[in-house]
């Protein structure tokens, strides 16, 4: 491993602790070997003044919700490193406690929580300390013979401290172990099972003793074999949709709300799936405890029967939680948090694709440390009475009873067609807005410019083709892992044409559009919303189906004929648990779709004021894209729950539709 250390970089930010804290946590951040999405943390030990213009010893260290790789100086709490030392002698202290005494210590009331190793930071007697959970090291601690190679490796150069859970308990431990060590002796301290610590009064040593001492267990890693041990498959594997559809299904079922499912079988995943001992080596154990918040002690492993399996993974789950309950414990969400996709890769699960990603950064450096560890004698990851230690800590039960609010469509993916602009474009925002992962599809180009996340893609898709149609929904179900929601949009207004003018292409173009292109989209989508979670089509028709307008009959008659279509669809598939309700907007005129010199010469055509025009309903209000896509929302989601085959206007009332 290379020290990232630049110094035009270090200079550009100046010689103040804090400037070059933030430097060298970024380069640290920077190596997903060496932390990954929050974990690990750095401080340094400053002199202040205070309020009073009093100087005060200051820990700064990071605070709580930070990512090293992007912490900014805000990132890091002041702590008075007086109270630091003086909690470090207490005999008990509970994590709560602690958490509040470090809050109240706190130079500026503002600044986020400073991370639950801080006494650790504050007893280690250097201005810069780095920590992190460095996936070479910890595999080799967690070899059968860890701590024995641990020495030989590191020598005297590191402080060697068997396991303990994080928090005060492992502070006090740290202060009663070091009471009469000299640390200027030692370069780091290696905690089992855990991560490394080195520091230094210089920001420069501290990092680079971190990366000398990594690279010494990569280097071991090399030697042993073990760096080539992960197993590689010949090619990467496409999920099959249906069969990932089942297993979502499965997992959000268990889970008890709706999860997006990543599934990566790039040859590296797919290696790891094809082992024929991955059952055994994946479900020993996490490779430090702090992962299991994120990804449980151990995966699910599927093999071809999703629903016995998850099933089968949460009995199992209860049953750990029995046998280590202390008797006051509320038991977690049991659901599994990724898979192992027999001889097909690995699957992540979470809330939204964003945190099913950090999921699957985590499960990826897992898959290789367990393969690295076998190959040094057997991956023996630490006994699960500790890993529920950590699961079940106080501070995360506290965070259980804290009333919380998730987004309606959070977890689900929805599929909008005609969402390059207009009505199509405010639903795909809303459902976003609302938690939902979402697919936008339109024939234009300009679908590209909806936002870029992990929880969106946007594809150009002409919805009459019917094998393009099916491409994208298979599409979309790869990237999300299933199909919950699906608002058929795609449509168009021809020009106006008197019956006796009518044109046969046009007529015919404006059904494949208005009426056909629906058939074919909910006849790809319908596979998999019936293995979605609390499924729902949202068909946009129109305000002309109760009160069609001259000159517009292939228009009326393809938007009745759609409504038809839906309210059959809503007939066919209420047993498969699908809800299909239609919805019926008057023209919105915010959308780009319509240029001011349209919407002036259509109210003068009608002999109206623009504004009258815009309002000329009976509540006398303008309809905005914004409306209709809360109603499809609202469709889409639970207060639609037990409603199917609905159709609602949004029109500000017509007296022809009332
Ligand atoms: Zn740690």
């Amino acid at each position: 491993m290379k020290s990232l250390w630049n110094d035009d970089e270090a200079r550009a930010l100046g010689q103040e602790p804090v400037a070059l804290r933030v430097h060298t946590s970024r380069l640290l951040g920077r190596a997903p070997d060496l932390v990954l999405h929050g974990g690990g943390n750095t401080s340094v030990k400053a002199t202040v003044t205070d309020f009073f213009g009093d100087p005060t010893e200051v820990l700064y260290v990071k605070g709580s919700g930070w990512d090293l790789a992007t912490i900014e100086p805000a990132g890091f709490s002041p702590v008075r490193l007086e109270t630091l030392l003086r909690m470090a002698d207490l005999q008990t202290l509970s994590d709560s406690d602690m958490v509040r005494e470090q809050r109240a210590a706190l130079l500026d009331p503002y600044a986020p929580n400073p991370s639950v190793e801080a006494i650790l930071h504050a007893l280690i007697p250097f201005r810069f300390v780095d920590h992190t959970h460095t996936d070479a090291v910890v595999t080799v601690s967690n070899a059968p013979d860890g701590p024995e190679r641990i020495r030989a490796l590191y020598g005297d150069r590191v402080l060697v401290i068997p396991y303990v859970m994080p928090g005060f308990v492992l502070a006090r431990e740290i202060r009663r172990l070091t009471r009469d060590v000299d640390w200027s002796r030692y370069e780091g301290m290696m905690l089992l099972h855990h991560g490394l610590f080195t520091w230094s009064d210089d920001a420069r040593e501290a990092y680079e003793r971190m990366i000398a001492l990594v690279t010494l267990a990569e280097e071991h890693l090399a030697a042993e074999g073990a760096m080539d041990a992960p197993a590689l498959a010949a090619a990467p594997v496409e999920a099959p949709p249906l069969e990932l559809a089942r297993i979502r299904r499965a997992v959000s079922r268990s889970a008890g709300h709706a999860v997006v499912a990543r599934f990566s079988g790039s040859r590296e995943a797919a290696g790891f799936a094809s082992r024929s001992d991955v059952a055994d080596l994946a479900t020993r154990g996490p490779v430090t405890p702090d992962h299991v918040i994120r990804t449980k002690r151990i995966p699910v492993i599927i093999d071809d029967a999703p629903e016995a399996e998850v099933s089968a993974f949460v009995d199992a789950y209860r049953a750990y939680f029995a046998r280590h309950d202390t008797g006051s414990l509320t038991c977690l969400e049991p659901s599994p948090r990724w898979a192992v996709w027999r001889d097909k890769g690995v699957i992540a699960f979470g809330t939204s694709a964003k945190a099913a990603d950090q999921v699957a950064d985590i499960a990826r450096h897992t898959a290789r440390c367990f393969q690295w560890g076998e190959a040094l004698g057997g991956w023996t990851p630490l006994p699960e009475a500790d890993i529920f230690e950590m699961e079940y800590w106080e501070l995360e039960q506290a965070k259980l009873g804290k009333p919380s609010a998730p987004p309606p469509l959070q977890g689900k993916v929805a599929l909008v067609t005609g969402a390059a602009g207009g009505i199509g474009r405010a639903i795909a925002e809303r459902l976003r807005r609302d938690g939902a992962a979402v697919c936008a599809l339109d024939l234009s180009e300009a679908v590209l410019g909806f936002e870029r996340s992990a929880d969106t893609m946007a594809l150009v898709c002409d919805v009459t083709v019917g094998d393009a149609v099916q491409s994208a929904v298979e599409a979309c179900v790869r990237r999300f892992g299933g199909l919950d929601v699906l608002v058929s949009n795609a449509g168009n207004f021809p020009p106006s044409e008197a019956l006796d003018a009518i044109d046969d292409a046009a007529w015919q173009r404006c059904l494949d559009l208005n009426l056909t292109s629906h058939m074919k989209v909910m006849r790809a989508a319908v596979p998999f919303l019936e293995l979605g979670i609390d499924p729902s089509v949202v068909v946009v028709a129109s305000k002309n189906v109760p009160a069609p307008g001259p000159g517009a009959a292939a228009y009326s008659a393809s938007k009745a004929a759609l409504t038809q279509l839906s309210r059959v669809a809503a007939l066919e598939l209420a047993p498969k648990g699908v809800r299909v309700n239609m919805l019926h907007p008057d023209k919105v005129f915010d959308t780009g779709l319509w240029s001011d010199e349209k919407i002036r010469l259509r109210a003068a055509h009608y002999g109206l004021e623009v504004e009258r025009y815009k309002r000329s309903n009976l509540l006398g209000v303008e309809v905005m894209s914004a409306d209709v896509a809360a109603l499809a929302a609202a469709m889409a989601g639970p207060t639609f729950r037990t409603t199917t085959g609905a159709q609602v206007p949004v029109d500000g009332g017509n007296d022809r539709v009332i």
